[in-house]
């Protein structure tokens, strides 16, 4: 067995350090690093099991192309890149370069691939990136955009040192999303000056710990978040000299909020005005308080409006750029864009057949479908996916199966054999996050932020590559970017030799200057050069020395406050510098909480509370039905964060210590409704389809709601080598056309279903 080595768990944003022990090509023990700048130690029950992630039955190890039969045979990677790079070239000549697609983009850690693969889209020119951010959080961005003038502007909670913090649709317990979720949550509930109030349908760990639980009524969070806004108002409890001082808007919010009909909205949401008021009260006179949300609004009805209405509560009560309130965080790689028109002739780009307008960089997979099932002449023929299961984890499984089949082109980018990647023409194994250098860029922290560029515990798997090669090939087989960058490759060894001249950074300003198209090819080019004076393996992570040298130009102060000293270029190299050794990762910067207001980038400088489609969608709620359908009595929360549940990044079902049928959950009172014993089997049917579920009785949902898992229902080789799934596939139950009408999200926890024995 090994020394005790850093890297970090892959399951969830949090990325926390890890120490392991590995042996034989495992990881053998595994516990929380203590050197990590950010997590110092934390980890939840999930992280001991990766060893999962790393070796199991579906592995590849081998570029594979689908015969004519429908099988896969093993091809060279020489082969596989010269032909994808071909019929990439072809399509793009006939159809123009609105027919290819790009999705995924790195799971829960392997960031570093995503940046090459932003470079490959940008270079080939693809036009339309799909993500699952943006079957999750588009709604969230676009409001950002608005309300603070980039949709980058991206909002944290110092829950650490909040007074009263406000849970929306979130369960930290299971979920995680903020900092150490466990010993935040502990520290709340055993501290009787803090308040924890929990908006959830579900009776959760953390709800159970909150000092004010609203269980709501499914889909109705929209009809809440107003009537306690209105309450807000009616009662004068907004900070009246923060909104002066930091906003426009709030007369004419004012004004709608007025009209609001509280106890109508409180009773829709199936609630009491008293705790309603009482949790309100205390949001608006708490000395602090932060509102942390999470997918259960998000993906759920008015998953937009939602957005809006919940950054109003910590705005109206002046909790914005304080300490314990809500604040904006720093990017060090950002993880998506802005999107904007740019006058006529950068027009907001849209897809091609639905017209669905990106947001923030992005498209949402609920429209990947209708554009490429379709007659239209500029559909999506060509698809690469990296690192990515849509045909389990989007929306509407039926409806990806039956486009994937009218693909011209699907390359698969994954350490694994996919649903998505037994669709597709080519299958490209790239090397596990356990054995290449690499990073996550989910670096949401303030006031203090962190990054961790992690190095590999494993050899890669023979005929394995790690991702920045794949795109780097493929970029140079399509003719895209040059083999080499010989001038610029000279200064980079001059600047091994003496980093404090700017021999390399004056060169790549010149090239720059004098090639602008490269500026697409960045992480390309400075993989190809400064990488090559990088320890073994590393010349994947020199594009964070440009980072370094954007970040510190942002945020020198607050780089400086972690103990880095100079200026500039200098600090920049340092900060490089101190990246690549600390291997259990690092800190970027300590901004003071005044620095939030420098994020926002309106021009004046202030939050723009009136948007105009918000105002409109929140007077519109009054005409909104809640009634349950007759057809389809329950709601769904299709996608519950379980113990034992992660994205689909785990396919041997043995890694699961509990739950293995991923079972719906029911309260009793249903249960009885319906004939159901608990374990026994049933069928769950919506509109859109249906799938066989094992019943578990349980009373952490209301009535009249049931809840389902994420992450099951992939399949995964017996000893026999037979495939076979295991628990629900959740999304044989959703429908692509079921989302928001501003981002597309699609509404997984409000799925209308009904329930019946099953007698087979
Ligand atoms: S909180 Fe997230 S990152 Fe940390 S150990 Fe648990 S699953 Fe892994």
């Amino acid at each position: 067995m090994t020394d005790w080595k850093p890297t970090a768990c892959i399951l969830c944003s949090r990325n926390c350090g890890l120490s392991v022990q590995t042996e034989n090509g495992r990881l053998v023990k595994i516990r929380g690093d203590k050197q990590h700048p950010i997590s110092a130690g934390y980890l939840c029950q999930k992280a001991t099991r990766l060893d999962y992630y790393q070796n199991h039955a579906d592995r590849l190890s081998q570029p594979l192309r689908k015969t004519a039969d429908g099988s896969f045979e093993a091809i060279s990677w020489d082969t596989a890149i010269s032909e994808i790079a071909s019929r990439l070239l072809a399509l793009r000549g006939t159809h123009g370069k609105r027919c290819l697609a790009y999705y995924g983009g790195g799971g829960q850690g392997n960031h570093i691939g995503a940046m090459y693969a932003s470079a490959f889209r940008s270079t080939l020119g693809i036009p339309h990136y799909y993500s699952a951010l943006a079957q999750e959080k588009t709604g969230d961005f676009w409001v950002n955009g608005q309300l603070f003038g980039r949709q980058t502007c991206h909002i944290t909670e110092d829950i650490e040192h909040s007074d009263c913090v406000m849970f929306i649709g979130t369960n930290p317990w299971q979920a995680h999303g903020i900092r150490n979720a466990r010993t935040a949550l502990k520290d709340i509930a055993k501290n009787p000056e803090r308040t924890m109030i929990v908006v959830d349908p579900r009776c959760t760990k953390t709800a159970k710990m909150a000092d004010i639980h609203l269980q709501l009524r499914p889909g109705t969070d929209a009809f809440l978040l107003s009537a306690m806004l209105a309450i807000i108002v009616r009662e004068n409890l907004q900070d009246t000299s923060f909104l002066d001082q930091h906003t426009t808007g709030f007369s004419a919010l004012r004004e709608v909020l007025m009209e609001v009909p509280v106890d109508d909205y409180i009773t829709r949401a199936g609630l009491e005005r008293d705790a309603v008021q009482a949790a309100t009260r205390r949001l608006a006179t708490a000395n602090s308080a932060a509102v942390r949300v999470d997918l259960g609004i998000q993906q759920s009805l008015n998953s937009t409006l939602n957005s809006y209405l919940e950054k109003l509560l910590f705005l109206v009560t002046g909790n914005l750029g304080k300490k314990g309130g809500n604040n904006f965080h720093s990017f060090f790689i950002p993880l998506i864009a802005h999107s904007e028109a740019r006058g006529k002739r950068h027009p907001l780009p849209k897809t091609a057949v639905t017209g669905v307008p990106e947001i923030a960089g992005l498209f949402p997979p609920n429209v990947l479908p209708a554009e490429i099932d379709t007659e239209h002449a500029a559909r999506t023929r060509a698809l690469i996916v990296d690192s990515a299961n849509p045909a389990v984890s989007a929306a509407d499984t039926q409806a990806y199966r039956q486009a994937f089949d009218k693909l011209e082109l699907l390359v698969v980018v994954d350490v694994a054999m996919s649903e998505t990647a037994q669709q597709a023409h080519y299958v490209l194994p790239a090397a596990s996050q356990f054995e290449k250098w690499e990073a996550t860029f989910f670096n949401l922290d303030f006031p203090v932020n962190g990054f961790h560029l992690r190095k590999p515990l494993f050899a890669p798997l023979a005929n394995t590559l790690p991702e920045p090669e794949i795109y780097q090939r493929l970029a140079i087989a399509t003719g895209s970017i040059p083999k080499t960058f010989p001038l610029l490759s000279a200064a980079a060894r001059l600047h091994q030799r003496w980093p404090g001249l700017g021999i390399f950074r004056n060169m790549l300003i010149m090239t720059l200057a004098l090639r602008p198209r490269l500026k697409r090819a960045l992480p390309f080019l400075l993989r190809e050069t400064l990488g090559q004076t990088l320890p073994a393996g590393a010349a994947a992570a020199a594009p964070f020395w440009g980072a370094s040298q954007l970040y510190v130009r942002r945020h020198a102060a607050a780089v400086c406050r972690t103990g880095l000293k100079g200026r500039g270029a200098q600090l920049a190299e340092r900060l490089f510098e101190r990246i690549m050794n600390d291997h259990s990762g690092t800190l970027l910067s300590e901004h003071q909480y005044e620095d939030t207001w420098s994020f926002i980038r309106h021009a004046d400088g202030k939050v723009h509370l009136q948007i105009p489609e918000m105002l409109d969608a929140l007077q519109a709620l009054r005409d909104q039905r809640c009634d349950e359908q007759k057809d389809y009595p329950l709601v769904l929360i299709a996608g519950e964060r379980r113990s034992f549940n992660a994205n689909t990044i785990f396919r041997d079902p043995l890694w699961r210590k509990g739950d293995p049928e991923g079972a719906l959950r029911i309260h009793p009172q249903d249960a009885a409704l319906y004939h159901l014993q608990d374990g026994a089997s049933a069928i769950c049917e919506s509109e859109r389809g249906s799938l066989t579920v094992q019943i578990k009785i349980c009373d952490s949902v209301r009535p009249g709601v049931v809840s389902l898992p994420h992450g099951y229902g992939l399949d995964y080789p017996d000893k026999n080598g037979k495939r076979q799934a295991h628990g629900p596939q959740i999304n044989l139950l959703t429908d692509v056309k079921h989302c928001d009408p501003i981002s597309a999200t699609p509404f997984h926890k409000y799925v209308p279903v009904k329930l019946f024995v099953n007698y087979q």
